[in-house]
C-alpha cells in the first residue's frame, strides 16, 4: 500500500513536472511570439514608407498649382488671339526727333476726334512691352499729330492727347489719319514712358504711302500694321521700351 502511495505520489510529481515543463515550454514557445514582436515593429517602416510616398504627391501638386496662376494671369487678360507677336529679346523701338510741334500738358483722353475733322477715322492700338515681351501696365503714351490737311494746332490741344495702357499693357487711341506737310510723310508723334521709366520719343508711319520714300527720317521699323475693319482703319503697333 505504501509503495502504491509512493508510486502514485511519484506519478503525480512526474505529472506536475511534466505540466511545469509544459508551461515552461509554452512560455518558451510564446517567447518566439514575443521575439516576433520586432517583426511587427517592422511595420512602422511601412508607415515610414507612406510619408515618403506623400511628398512626391505634394510635389506633383505644387508645380501644377504654381503654373496655374501664371496661365490664369495671362490667358484672361491677353487671350491667345490678342497676344502681341513678340520674340524675346525684342528690339527696342527706335527713337525719333520730337520735332518743333510738341506741347506739354495735353489732355488725357482716348479719342482725339472732334467735330469737323472729316471721315478719315483711324484707330491706333497695340501694346507697350519690355524687351522680354512682358506687357507694361500704366505706361504713358502722349500723342500729337497734324490734321488731315497737314496742319498742327499750336494754339490749343486739337489732335493732342495722352492716355495710359491698361492692366494688359494695351493702349487704344481713336483719331484721324494725319495729312502730309512739306518734307514729311503721314506720321503720328508719340512719347512713351513706362511707370518711373525713361521717355521714348518716336513717330509712327503708315504702309503704302508714296511719300514715305521721300521722307528723310522715315523708318520702316516704325511702320504700323494697318487693317481695314468694320470699325474703320486699325493701325497696330507695339512699342518695346527699356524699363527701370
Ligand atoms: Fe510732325
Amino acid at each position: 500500500m505504501r509503495h502504491e502511495r509512493q508510486a502514485k505520489a511519484l506519478r503525480i510529481l512526474g505529472l506536475s513536472v511534466a505540466i511545469g515543463l509544459g508551461v515552461i515550454l509554452t512560455a518558451c514557445s510564446s517567447a518566439p511570439a514575443a521575439t516576433s514582436a520586432p517583426i511587427s515593429v517592422t511595420v512602422p517602416p511601412t508607415i515610414d514608407a507612406s510619408p515618403t510616398a506623400l511628398p512626391p504627391t505634394a510635389m506633383v501638386v505644387a508645380p501644377t498649382a504654381t503654373t496655374a496662376p501664371t496661365e490664369a494671369a495671362i490667358t484672361p487678360t491677353l487671350g491667345a488671339a490678342d497676344m502681341p507677336a513678340c520674340t524675346s529679346p525684342a528690339a527696342l523701338t527706335p527713337a525719333q526727333t520730337e520735332g518743333p510741334y510738341y506741347k506739354a500738358n495735353s489732355p488725357e483722353r482716348t479719342s482725339l476726334i472732334e467735330p469737323g475733322m472729316g471721315d478719315t477715322k483711324l484707330i491706333v492700338t497695340g501694346y507697350v512691352l519690355t524687351t522680354d515681351c512682358q506687357p507694361i501696365a500704366k505706361a504713358l503714351l502722349d500723342f500729337w499729330q497734324a490734321d488731315d490737311q497737314g496742319a498742327y494746332d499750336n494754339a490749343g490741344y486739337r489732335l493732342r492727347g495722352h492716355l495710359f495702357t491698361d492692366e494688359t499693357g494695351r493702349y487704344t487711341l481713336e483719331t484721324i489719319l494725319p495729312g502730309e506737310y512739306p518734307g514729311r510723310t503721314e506720321h503720328i508723334h508719340v512719347k512713351v514712358q513706362p511707370p518711373h521709366g525713361a521717355i521714348l520719343t518716336t513717330q509712327l508711319y503708315f504702309p503704302g504711302v508714296a511719300a514715305n520714300d521721300r521722307d528723310s527720317i522715315f523708318d520702316p521699323a516704325l511702320l504700323a500694321d494697318v487693317q481695314d475693319t468694320a470699325e474703320g482703319q486699325v493701325a497696330t503697333f507695339n512699342f518695346v521700351v527699356n524699363t527701370p
